[in-house]
């Protein structure tokens, strides 16, 4: 009968609930001890300069080697950090170890080489944000401008004027601040001109979608704010060659490297005449 089809249903979601529920919650407890377990790793995706066919940065991107197994990807994690409060101590211990590897990066790709590190809104939203951020780059001897921050535009969720505040104080103590996922979500064009941003990281679904018109008026507002754009998503000689053309000021993307441990980052460019 209907009723017991619905019935069985109901159980049947249920059950599924509450078996995401256990689930969430051994994640949250395993990822609460990943700090002290060392189960955190960065791994790094060089950001190409075409213009000068050097690689003038790199993103740090968060990997969790779990203890059952596998790489957790960090969409499958951060929202559980985000939700927890996790995110915070995770947060400055990639920062922290971002600093440690810069160390490296530099003496392979020069003293201006600059390491990017998301930053989600939680994390902002901190109290201790600014001075811990700071704390952390004088201990390990890093100074703000070899430092980009990335942040989406759900950092303004909150408080606009309490985000705008702490970019501010970000940007004068010498940090590059980047608008990451440009032109996804709830993107409004406002947006570029409230915050204190010094980039624009073109979101992939544009290249993906070859939107040559788009990219173009992207590629051209940013010029006209005096913001430069990151093209992520670069998989082909295609893209890459499109957005060279096209004045671009940095490309990011398969193409190029996939984000590998910092001891895998090539240390020639061999893709720089591709
Ligand atoms: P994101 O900051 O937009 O990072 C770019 C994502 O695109 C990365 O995924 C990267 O591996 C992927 N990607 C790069 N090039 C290509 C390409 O050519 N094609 C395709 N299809 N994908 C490409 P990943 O590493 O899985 O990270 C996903 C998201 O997780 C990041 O997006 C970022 O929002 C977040 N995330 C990563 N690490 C951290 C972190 O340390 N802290 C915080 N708060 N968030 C992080
Ligand atoms: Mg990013
Ligand atoms: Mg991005
Ligand atoms: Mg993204």
């Amino acid at each position: 009968t209907a009723k017991g089809a619905g019935r069985k249903r109901y159980h049947l979601f249920e059950a599924t609930s509450r078996y995401d529920h256990v689930e969430n919650f051994i994640h949250e407890l395993a990822l609460s001890k990943a700090i002290e377990k060392d189960e955190l790793r960065l791994h790094y995706q060089l950001i190409y300069h075409p213009a000068s066919g050097k690689a003038v940065g790199a993103e740090a991107l968060l990997r969790w080697f779990w203890t059952h197994g596998g790489i957790m990807q960090p969409n499958d994690f951060i929202p559980v950090a985000e939700e927890t409060g996790l995110i915070v101590p995770i947060g400055y211990w990639v920062i922290r170890q971002a600093c440690k590897d810069w160390h490296q990066l530099k003496t392979r790709y020069g003293p201006l080489f600059k390491i990017s590190v998301n930053i989600s809104r939680i994390q902002l939203h901190d109290d201790r944000f600014v001075a811990e951020v700071l704390q952390i780059l004088k201990e390990e001897d890093v100074h703000p401008s070899a430092m980009e921050l990335e942040i989406t535009e759900s950092t303004t969720l909150h408080s606009l004027q309490e985000v705008q505040l702490i970019l501010r104080k970000l940007r004068e103590a010498g940090f590059t601040i980047a608008l990451d996922d440009f032109g996804t979500g709830y993107s409004s064009l406002s947006m570029l001109t409230l915050l204190p941003l010094d980039k624009l990281k073109m979101d992939r679904n544009f290249i993906r979608d070859g939107n040559v018109p788009l990219i173009a008026a992207i590629l051209a507002m940013a010029q006209a704010l005096h913001l430069q754009v990151v093209a992520e998503g670069i998989e082909t000689k295609e893209h890459f060659h499109l957005l060279a053309e096209m004045q671009c000021w940095g490309i990011q993307g398969y193409y190029i490297n996939k984000p590998v441990p910092l001891m895998e980052l090539p240390s020639s460019i061999e893709w720089a005449d591709a």
